[in-house]
């Protein structure tokens, strides 16, 4: 039989002296992702430094307790019944600093939990480019990097040099970013692992020309995209020949509704938790956009947001 991790069973597994950080219990996971869509994970744990992490994940690997990692949420749908096990969040990793200043292309350190538009934020005041097409793209560098999160051109691939992984069994390794397989809007993290921190490469440039094409690439952002509305971004992945988003709209999909959830008439690719939605609404609207779009063109659309998590 499943084993329940309370409170006290967490005590029992993991000494206080082991561990800093927060834990929640039976958190939801509403408020946690940008859908405000989910079920309670078990436990939502944020380890404040990478002995916590470690001691965290040989506790539970002793324990064949589950564990998935949460960056900001904002690619991913939790079903009803919510997530077995532990949920990590990195937000408490939050350094960046260069690691040589020597030349003009400079390698930075970057801790996974940093909110990527802190990261964009910080390059445009101080002057590094190469990260400018991802403003306005929501979530921390660890789920940029699981996504291989991209626009205007722009891809977290082309900067990232490599990243540091942690393992259920505690053990670092350091994996350059050829071996993650990064591809559109994908990449191959190893099973079971944990992205601590990233070497990314950005060059040195003028910052009147960073900031005007940030400016440039946000205020495009901002016409296309119902930004202001709870989404998890594109929820399908264009499938080659085209936008997922034009094939959606010309299949008369825009407004499209089941329960809560909305196809955006702003953005079709773009479902909206117009206020209580649930999972399983929000995957039968998917269901029937997908279904309409093989109807019309027949082209199977493939999801770009991760869904986790159990039906209740
Ligand atoms: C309004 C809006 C606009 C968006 N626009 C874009 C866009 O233009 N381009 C784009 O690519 N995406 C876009 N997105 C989608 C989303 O913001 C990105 O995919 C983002 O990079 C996800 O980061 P996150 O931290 O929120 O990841 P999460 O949603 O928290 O997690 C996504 C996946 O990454 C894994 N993960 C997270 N952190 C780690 C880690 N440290 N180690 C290992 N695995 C990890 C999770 O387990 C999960 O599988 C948009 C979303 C919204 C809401």
């Amino acid at each position: 039989m499943q084993q329940i991790i309370d409170e006290h069973l967490w005590q029992k597994i993991i000494s206080p002296d082991s561990f800093s950080g927060e834990v929640r219990f039976r958190e939801d996971m509403k408020k946690h992702t940008s859908l405000k869509i989910g079920g309670p994970a078990e436990v939502l744990a944020f380890p404040q430094d990478v002995v916590s992490l470690k001691n965290m994940l040989t506790a539970l690997k002793r324990k064949d307790i589950p564990f998935m990692t949460i960056g900001g949420g904002t690619n991913l749908l939790v079903r009803d019944g919510g997530i077995d096990g532990v949920v990590i969040s990195l937000r408490d990793f939050r350094r960046i600093e260069p690691l040589r200043e020597e030349d003009d292309l400079i390698p930075f350190f970057v801790e996974t939990g940093v909110p990527l538009q802190k990261f964009v934020g910080f390059a445009k005041e101080n002057g590094y480019s190469g990260i400018e097409g991802l403003v306005g793209i929501p979530g921390s560098v660890g789920g940029a990097i699981a996504g291989n999160a991209g626009s205007f051109g722009y891809e977290i691939k082309n900067v990232l040099v490599s990243v540091t992984a942690i393992y259920a069994d505690g053990r670092l390794d350091k994996l350059n970013a050829g071996e993650l397989g990064l591809e559109y809007r994908a990449a191959k993290i190893p099973a079971g692992s944990i992205i601590l921190s990233a070497n990314i490469r950005l060059r040195r440039d003028m910052k009147e020309d960073i900031a005007k094409r940030i400016d440039g690439f946000l205020r495009e952002k901002r016409e296309r995209q119902p930004l202001a509305e709870q989404s998890a971004g594109c929820v399908f992945k264009n499938p080659g020949v085209t936008y997922a988003g034009k094939l959606i709209d010309e299949a008369g999909c825009k407004g499209m509704r089941i329960g809560d959830v909305e196809v955006s008439t702003v953005h079709a690719n773009f479902l909206i938790n117009k206020g209580n939605a649930s999972a399983s609404d929000f995957i039968r609207l998917m269901d029937a956009v997908r279904a309409r779009v093989m109807e019309v063109f027949g082209i199977e659309l493939e999801p770009e947001i991760r869904i986790v998590g159990r039906d209740e």
